[in-house]
């Protein structure tokens, strides 16, 4: 196996094996462009040796081979005492992890090379005892693990003898010093002298990349953004090139076109005698790009050129480092470059109007979570107010409220109509109900996977964690010497992690106003209307929407559902209608329940009627009503202490005592495992006969007015056929009396979400004329999850563990709940071929998710109104 590729053999398409920096360089070398020699590593060599704790048989020889090659290349031998040619070891995996790994420069420099650095420098001493010093640094923390902070300390004390506020003002004799003091930390905490063999620093450099696959920030990374763990990382050796060599010297980053908007230009920075991790470090302020055509007329104009000849090869984006050494422009590294949501999609956009791409191509650079970022509103940055923190923008929003520190205070506030921000050290499960009060939550610690961010997702609540430069006391927060207090108002920016103080005026989405219908001018809603017109025409997945009211099923239909996949009929129960239900589930006899479902009949109907209009011509999935019963019956506890203080009284009202009676004997210990869905028909007579009659008379009503309605009767919490066959039987005879002669078809069908279901999808599919996955209740029972608990209790830790990198109540489970799917739907299918399959659990507005449904060959899926859009432009994605 060949283990190291020279620069001119590799290519941009090798990623996985060269890494993303490594394939990139290669692919800048056989464009021509102007690449320092170099090698690399491949990331099966990392995987063997992190395997093995060896590198594998056969590396060091080729390792020589292309040292040797490279040295010839060059005209200097490594670390040679008199022209010592020096190289940085760097880190680069397939996928970018940004600052996560390590990179060692300088590699070659000794105490005898580094006279030999000062001569080619032409006698700069300085310059090269600031590299030495830094060598021992870099590679006494990276590779041996000294305490940075020892480094540090002896540098400030350096300066402090000095009087000097900067580095740059320590000269040659300062540095000398300052290496041998470096010199002494790394032995006293390794034991063993700074290697004085520049191999040696090599080969231990390389290793300690590959080791640095396996930090600790790198690991969390990786959960976090979901990158397998097996990858490892490449190695590149590149020989240095120095941009701190004087004023003809320096080091900067661009942009082919502007990362925030997508508009074409020159966007970058430069720093003149400086070296790239100063850039980093902030060390001196940077200049405009476009400074660099006064200070190096033909650099810049040669960087321009390699730009435009990036942007052409790559089709896409591209973000530069580049390095200039004594008037020569080197580059140091390209790749496809990040950006904002807004952008992607415009550059998408233009770049298919610049015939560069094609649609489908544009349709695989964006996707459903940007498209969902961009329909959050945002907040008004005009006035450029000045961000008191940042943080990690976890749950995407925009939220201006009062701080308070505790979940009660938000829920008092809250109650008494205000906006409040809940502030917190971190959450836990018992700031749950300070969660759902506040309008937004920031805390000083944890990731994107901490409980806070996991529970404010899951709530679509705006969150901000982990600012962590936010000191927390009992009712108030201090930052930078600035103190908050309970009740002062703080704006949080979910998207960008920034904390504003005061509240920050907030602006609808302009994408959201398109999709609502309204007339936008603007260049993100140009691309946008391309790009979902192409997924429109590309998808095979239809997309419905969950909606129980008209008006939502209304504004569903603007955003582009083509139906509704559920509406959930006990919704329509709520309110003042509670009543009525109570009543019917507590009736003692016949005729009282016959009376409770007369009064409810006529409140059905009207609600049917205004879905079907909204839906005209479309398909409406009905659901017969599926409570877990508690939710429609008087509370068990409230009404025992009611009878139990009335009879102290001696004031006990018979009806009270009896409601009590019937509620305790109704009462369950685990409701979703209980009297629910389809149970509930078969054991309360005259309940789906009821709901039955109103879908059809209100179908048959509308299509009197000349619509055209398209009922479909779904059956929830079937898990086994002779359910619905009983309930099927029952639904035909009522819509046959009722329909006869008006031209409505009603369908009937079933909802498969306990899992007995999809293993026997065979014989349901028999009696049911459609499928709907309930992918909520699948994972609910297939994982013994109770889905209204979990998150806030302990999925925080199940995600810290790794042991999934999303909720599976978020992202469908493709292995467990996912197979359950599958089997459904070819068992289904098998009997009946043109058996029609959707889903309508949360899972269906979720961007992975609707790439398997599309690949289970699912007819549609079926979403909440505002993922509709996002829906649409995953199902087109998922089918180019
Ligand atoms: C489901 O279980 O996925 C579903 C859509 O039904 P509900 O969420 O109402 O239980
Ligand atoms: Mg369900």
């Amino acid at each position: 196996e060949k283990y190291v590729y020279d620069f001119s053999e590799g290519h941009k398409d090798l990623k996985e094996l060269l890494g993303g920096k490594g394939a990139n360089l290669a692919e800048m070398t056989r464009l021509g462009l102007p690449v320092p020699a170099g090698f690399t590593v491949t990331t099966r060599a990392c995987q063997a040796y992190l395997a093995t704790g060896a590198n594998p048989a056969g590396l060091a020889e080729e390792i020589d081979e292309h040292l040797a090659a490279l040295e010839a290349t060059m005209g200097r031998r490594l670390g040679d005492p008199d022209d010592p040619l020096l190289v940085s070891v760097r880190s680069g995996a397939a996928f970018s992890m940004p600052g996560m790994m390590e990179t060692v420069l300088n590699v070659g420099l000794t105490d005898a090379s580094v006279e030999g650095l000062a001569a080619q420098a032409g006698g700069d001493d300085r310059f090269a005892w600031d590299s030495y010093r830094r060598l021992i640094q870099m590679f006494g923390k990276t590779v041996c693990d000294v305490p940075g902070e020892d480094f540090s300390a002896a540098l400030e004390e350096a300066k402090k003898a000095k009087g000097a506020t900067d580095d740059l003002h320590l000269d040659a004799a300062d540095l000398k010093a300052l290496a041998d003091r470096y010199k002494r930390i790394f032995a006293k905490h390794t034991g063993y002298d700074f290697p004085q063999d520049p191999r040696e620093q090599m080969r231990l450099a390389m290793e300690a990349v590959f080791r640095s696959w396996n930090a600790e920030r790198a690991v969390l990374y990786r959960r976090q953004e979901r990158i397998p763990a097996d990858l490892g990382t490449a190695v590149n050796v590149v020989a240095m090139v120095f941009g701190n060599l004087g004023a003809d010297s320096g080091t900067g980053v661009a942009f082919t076109r502007d990362p925030a908007s997508g508009a074409q230009g020159i966007y970058g920075d430069y720093l003149a005698n400086a070296q790239g991790e100063d850039v980093v470090a902030g060390i001196r302020n940077t200049v405009p790009l476009e400074e660099l055509e006064r200070l190096d007329p033909r650099s810049y104009e040669e960087l321009l050129a390699i730009m435009a000849k990036l942007e052409g090869h790559y089709r896409d984006l591209c973000d530069i480092e580049f390095t200039i050494e004594r008037g020569k422009l080197w580059m140091l590294q390209t790749r496809v470059g990040k950006r904002t949501a807004g952008a992607a999609f415009r550059i998408a956009a233009q770049l298919v109007h610049e015939g560069m791409i094609s649609l489908d191509e544009a349709l695989s650079r964006v996707s459903g979570a940007q498209l969902a970022q961009l329909m959050f509103p945002r907040f008004d940055l005009s006035a450029e107010p000045a961000a008191l923190t940042t943080g990690i923008g976890a749950s995407p929003g925009a939220a201006s409220g009062k701080a308070v520190f505790t979940a009660e205070r938000a829920v008092e506030l809250a109650a008494a109509g205000e906006d409040v921000i809940l502030v917190r050290r971190e959450t836990n499960p018992e700031d749950l109900a300070g969660m759902i009060a506040a309008r937004g939550i920031l805390t000083a610690r944890g990731g994107k996977t901490s409980h806070a961010a996991v529970v404010a997702r899951g709530m679509g609540r705006t969150c901000v964690c982990g600012a962590d430069q936010l000191e927390i006391a009992a009712d108030r927060f201090t930052v930078d010497g600035r103190t908050v207090e309970e009740g002062h108002v703080i704006s949080v920016d979910g998207t960008s992690g920034r904390v504003y103080l005061g509240a920050v005026p907030v602006r609808p989405s302009e994408v959201v106003q398109y999709f609502e219908g309204e007339r936008v001018e603007s260049t993100l809603v140009e691309a946008v209307h391309t790009l979902m017109g192409h997924a429109d025409a590309t998808r095979r997945l239809a997309v419905r929407t969950n909606a129980d009211t008209g008006e939502d099923a209304a504004r569903a239909r603007r955003f582009g559902a083509e139906g509704i996949g559920l509406c959930r009929t006990e919704h329509m129960f709520l309110g003042d209608r509670k009543e009525l239900v109570e009543r019917l589930i507590l009736a003692g006899t016949e005729t009282a329940r016959n009376d409770a479902l007369a009064a409810l009949l006529p409140l059905q109907r009207a609600d049917f009627v205004d879905l079907f209009r909204a839906m005209d011509g479309l398909p409406v999935t009905v659901r017969l009503i599926d409570p877990p019963l508690h939710e429609f019956l008087p509370s068990l506890e409230e009404l025992a202490v009611n009878v139990a203080v009335a009879r102290e009284r001696g004031e006990e009202h018979s009806e009270e005592a009896q409601l009590l009676d019937a509620v305790r004997r109704m009462h369950e210990q685990n409701p979703m495992l209980g009297l629910r869905g389809v149970r509930l028909g078969l054991v309360i007579p005259g309940l789906f006969a009821m709901q039955v009659r109103a879908i059809a008379e209100a179908a048959v009503q509308l299509a009197a007015e000349g619509l055209d309605p398209r009922p479909e009767i779904m059956v929830p919490l079937v898990g086994a056929v002779q359910e619905l066959e009983m309930v099927r039987q029952e639904c035909e005879q009522i819509v046959a009396e009722v329909v006869a002669g008006s031209g409505v078809e009603v369908l009937i069908g079933t909802m498969i979400e306990v899992p007995r279901a999809a293993l026997t999808a065979g014989q349901i599919a028999e009696a049911a004329d459609f499928f709907s996955f309930g992918t909520n209740d699948l994972t609910q029972m297939g994982w013994g999850f109770s889905r209204d608990d979990v998150e806030g209790a302990f999925f925080w830790r199940y995600l810290e563990l790794g042991i999934f990198g999303i909720s599976p109540f978020e992202s469908i489970d493709r292995d467990g709940v996912g197979r359950l799917i599958r089997i459904a739907a070819e068992e289904g299918r098998a009997v009946k071929p043109r058996l029609k399959l959707g889903v309508c659990g949360e899972h269906g507005g979720d961007p992975e998710s609707v790439h398997f449904f599309h690949e289970v060959g699912l007819d549609y899926v079926s979403c909440s109104p505002f993922r509709v859009p996002v829906a649409r432009l995953e199902a087109g994605r998922a089918a180019v």
